[in-house]
């Protein structure tokens, strides 16, 4: 099946007789055993569900991988990499990564024994310098959050060699657009409440591998702790997927749109989309990718009119998240990338003249017009 059918399609109830078109929410803790010793093939909720795993499966496909576990949320995901990397190791990072992601590596991932050092990674040859025995992983998020910087994931394989463990979060394009696992990248990693699930109602995260090991280690930790995606979430997110492929297509259109749009408006200094053929990253997407997604940021002349703006939007949300949609606008300085801290958030770009927004998929006409008020 190509991409699209998957979408619509991909998600089969291994255990129906009814012919069901929905995948049932099979909402028990537990499942009696036909025998002794016997088993359904489901045990324990906590260990797998009959509606999580047709989800698991789908997101598999989608990212062209063997194996899926889905999660209570991303960051429960990105807590369950960190048990991949044995304790004493390094792993690289791109410089600006979502919030949360930057948080989980300063406050826990130390005290796992894993330390995590940021850098630019589309810059091999200061990759190349960093490699060393206790280097095991590089995690990429391209293009990141917030500064949209684009990293090549095929060169990034070249220069750190087969044993180095690729890590990409593929939330900002997901599977419609770029599948990392193609690319050279060990592990794809998803926020699921983003574009997955697509309407800004369910938590959930997803890792993707072909690698055995891994995924069996993955399904020991959610075994093990209970952060495995609960059966209605694990519903809500095939349902979302269903028009995945839609969504991101109408989305993307529409971003395309504003930032040519947000280009040409006085009060904006700078706009950061990969779509546009100026950004330093536009010809690794177009290699890489097969759309630029619909997440914009941009910089405006003065906080005050970042302030403005947020207060001025009537039809946009000024809400924190990404990837459903409604179309969001974020301050990250206050929201996403709060934790952060100011010193490296400067360095970054990430100053308190800078918005994102995700585009949904409202008339662009509309969310020209509600940008426009809130920019006068
Ligand atoms: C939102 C997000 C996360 C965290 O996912 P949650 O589902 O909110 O826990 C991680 N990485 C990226 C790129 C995100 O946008």
């Amino acid at each position: 099946m190509k991409i699209d059918s998957i979408c619509v399609r991909g998600a089969k109830d291994l255990n129906d007789r009814t012919g069901a078109v929905a995948i049932p929410i099979y909402q028990t803790a537990t499942f009696a055993h036909p025998g002794v010793g016997e088993s359904t093939g489901y045990d324990y909720a906590r260990v797998q569900n009959p509606t999580r795993e047709p989800l698991e499966r789908l997101v598999a496909s989608l990212e062209n991988g063997r194996e899926c576990c889905a999660f209570a949320s991303g960051m429960a995901a990105m807590d369950a990499l960190m048990w991949l990397i044995p304790p004493g190791g390094r792993m690289l990072a791109t410089s600006d990564l979502y919030g949360g992601s930057v948080r989980l590596f300063s406050e826990l991932a130390p005290r796992a024994g894993l330390n995590v050092e940021y850098l630019d990674t589309n810059d091999l040859e200061l990759v190349r310098s960093r490699l060393g025995p206790d280097l095991k992983a590089v995690f990429v998020e391209t293009p990141s959050n917030p500064m949209m910087h684009v990293t090549d994931l095929r060169a990034l394989r070249e220069a750190v060699g087969p044993e180095i463990l690729i890590i990409a979060d593929n939330t900002f394009l997901t599977p419609c657009l770029m599948r990392p696992l193609d690319l050279g990248a060990d592990v794809a990693i998803h926020s699921g409440t983003k574009y997955l699930g697509g309407h800004n109602d369910t938590l959930a995260g997803f890792i993707v591998t072909d690698d055995q090991a891994i995924a069996d280690r993955l399904r020991f930790i959610t075994k093990t702790v209970g952060t495995g995606l609960a059966p209605f979430d694990s519903f809500l997110m095939i349902r979302g997927i269903k028009t995945l492929h839609l969504r991101m297509e109408r989305a993307q259109a529409n971003a395309l749109r504003i930032a040519l749009w947000l280009k040409g408006h006085p009060k904006v200094r700078k706009v950061f989309y990969p779509g546009l053929p100026e950004h330093p990253g536009h010809e690794i997407s177009s290699r890489q990718a097969s759309g630029f997604g619909a997440m914009i940021s941009f910089e405006v002349d003065s906080a005050q009119t970042a302030e403005k703006a947020l207060q001025g939007v009537k039809f946009i949300l000024y809400a924190e998240s990404l990837g459903g949609v409604d179309t969001l606008i974020t301050y990250p300085i206050l929201q996403t990338h709060s934790d952060v801290p100011q010193e490296k958030r400067e360095e970054l770009g990430i100053t308190d003249r800078l918005l994102r927004l995700s585009v949904g998929v409202e008339s662009a006409e509309d969310l020209l017009a509600d940008l426009e008020l809130a920019l006068s």
